[in-house]
């Protein structure tokens, strides 16, 4: 049966090899960490239970068709639910937004707390919808790097009518130009983060992430995020995906054009295929030495990275959810701390998502469990002892100030993560949360394609190569790549 092997046993690796083993591979994942996951991976600090990095599922039929392609039933595995509020947010002047998903009631809350007219806000998300829905299947759910993809007629009507989707303006003048409260401005300039970008850079398109949330919804899985990438690892385990754990790949070896071997501390492994889920920049510069690299992709800007405080908070607060946000007053001068000085403004914009909302054993009785998440940029040497301090005190100012609690004297375990922690435990280049930025029109096609150009059976997947990162478009980058792999059933 032919062999292959894939490097990370981050979602998108994890991904990766079940489609694999459903072509037929005998498939073998190495993994450097001790654990499955990558970002995708949960703690225990204390008797609180963490998500340590994504907190947000949207589009989850992308994990079921996993389970579907195996035969299985997703419900029997992995189950989730619907949140009827995506967010909750909160302004220093007293503004509360409690965002409903269901969009009549976004548009007539919206109205009433912003005074923004509701069919100018139904008219956003229409847009939003729209821009989604005719590019979404050129730019995420396919290659950009075959010829095909530019000759489907699809395709042609995307370009075609891209002027229009904002592609020329930034998100934040495309908000700018829809809405007259600022605050709703803010709002819609906040979705620029989802892919770790400026929204006063990001280009105007971006106003169709929203329709993710809006359009489609946000999810919650039972028992927490970890459930993602824990329920793809038992899948792939129930199917003979061997799983190699604390077994970092030092060296791919090529020969002539195509790679013959991995080589991890424990020998070398011939095979018949590779996929790479480790971060494009490490895969060039690290298992790749000698092989001429593609310097303007891997040159790109990075998105931004993130410092967490995982916080286990002594009280609980009826009004927080579990995604609440806390806006900054200048939100263009924190982009240009991130993107620009490579430091934290002197206010940030606070991420408070707290699990225990959805499942309560995740704290003690009377507690929560706080992951509370700021927007850093990423790693390039700075002080982070200094910006680690002073993150925390502006965190614990905001909040305090705004839930008029003094959040310092309830926290009862702490953690924290920071990008060059990022950096260390998932070889993430600078510690980046979404590989490149898509702080330029042209991002979109500089993202390295899912197979190599020269070796013919060497394939990427995850975060740093198309179409981009986060959970849903990680889980793309494994169908793309497995679409392009040939199947070996009959060999097998
Ligand atoms: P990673 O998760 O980066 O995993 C790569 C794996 O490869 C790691 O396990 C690593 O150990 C392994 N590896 C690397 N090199 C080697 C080697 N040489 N040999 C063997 N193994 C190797 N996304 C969302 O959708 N929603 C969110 O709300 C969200 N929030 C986020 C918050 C935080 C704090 C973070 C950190 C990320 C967030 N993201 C979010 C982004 C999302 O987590 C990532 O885009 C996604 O998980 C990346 O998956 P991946 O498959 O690319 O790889």
């Amino acid at each position: 049966m032919p062999q292959a092997c894939v490097i990370g046993a981050g979602i998108a690796g994890l991904a990766a090899s079940i489609r694999l083993r459903s072509k037929g591979y005998e498939v073998r994942v190495f993994e450097a960490n001790p654990y499955t996951g990558g970002k995708l991976h949960a703690a225990k600090y204390g008797d609180f239970r963490f998500d340590l990095g994504p907190s947000l599922f949207t589009l989850p039929h992308l994990v079921d068709e996993l389970f579907d392609l195996m035969g299985e039933s997703p419900k029997d595995h992995f189950e989730y639910h619907q949140k009827s509020t995506s967010c909750h947010y909160f302004w220093e002047d007293g503004t509360r937004f409690q965002a409903p998903a269901d969009r009549a009631a976004f548009c007539q809350e919206a109205s009433r707390v912003f005074g923004e007219a509701e069919e100018n806000v139904l008219g956003y998300l229409k847009s939003s919808d729209r821009k989604y829905e005719l590019t979404a299947p050129v730019f995420l759910e396919k290659s950009l790097h075959r010829l095909n993809t530019y000759t489907n007629a699809k395709t042609l009507k995307a370009l075609a009518l891209s002027s229009g989707l904002g592609i020329f303006k930034s998100l934040h003048k495309v908000n700018q130009q829809r809405f007259t409260n600022p605050k709703m401005v803010q709002l819609f300039d906040r979705y620029a983060t989802y892919n770790g970008s400026d929204p006063y850079r990001t280009p105007g398109i971006m106003s169709m992430i929203p329709h993710l949330e809006m359009g489609i919804g946000t999810f919650y899985p039972k028992g927490g995020m970890h459930r993602i990438s824990q329920s793809l690892y038992e899948l792939a385990q129930r199917h003979g995906v061997k799983f190699h754990l604390g077994t970092p790949v030092t060296r791919l070896h090529p020969e002539g054009n195509r790679i013959g071997a991995v080589e991890t501390a424990s020998g070398n492994y011939p095979c018949d295929l590779f996929v790479s889920n480790m971060d494009v920049v490490p895969t060039y510069r690290k298992l790749l030495p000698g092989v001429a690299a593609p310097e303007r992709t891997l040159q790109q800007e990075r998105s931004s990275s993130a410092l967490i405080f995982y916080w286990g908070i002594s009280e609980t607060f009826p009004e927080l959810d579990l995604h609440n946000i806390f806006f900054s007053e200048d939100y263009r001068e924190e982009f240009r701390h991130l993107f620009e000085t490579r430091d934290l403004a002197n206010d940030l914009t606070v991420y408070v998502n707290i699990t225990a909302k959805e499942t309560p054993s995740d704290a003690p009785k009377g507690s929560e469990n706080w992951f509370v998440m700021v927007n850093a940029p990423g790693d390039y040497g700075q002080d982070w002892a200094t910006l680690r301090a002073k993150a925390r005190q502006l965190i614990l100012d905001k909040l305090s100030r705004i839930l008029k609690r003094d959040i310092a004297s309830l926290i009862q375990t702490e953690a924290v993560l920071d990008p060059p922690e990022i950096a260390r435990r998932t070889s993430s280049f600078r510690g980046a949360l979404y590989g490149a930025a898509s702080n330029d029109r042209m991002a979109a096609f500089l993202r390295h394609p899912n197979k190599h150009s020269r070796f013919d059976n060497l394939y990427f997947v995850g975060g740093s190569v198309h179409p981009g990162g986060g959970i849903p478009l990680c889980l793309l980058s494994a169908k793309i790549a497995a679409a392009a792999i040939p199947e070996c059933r009959n060999s097998a």
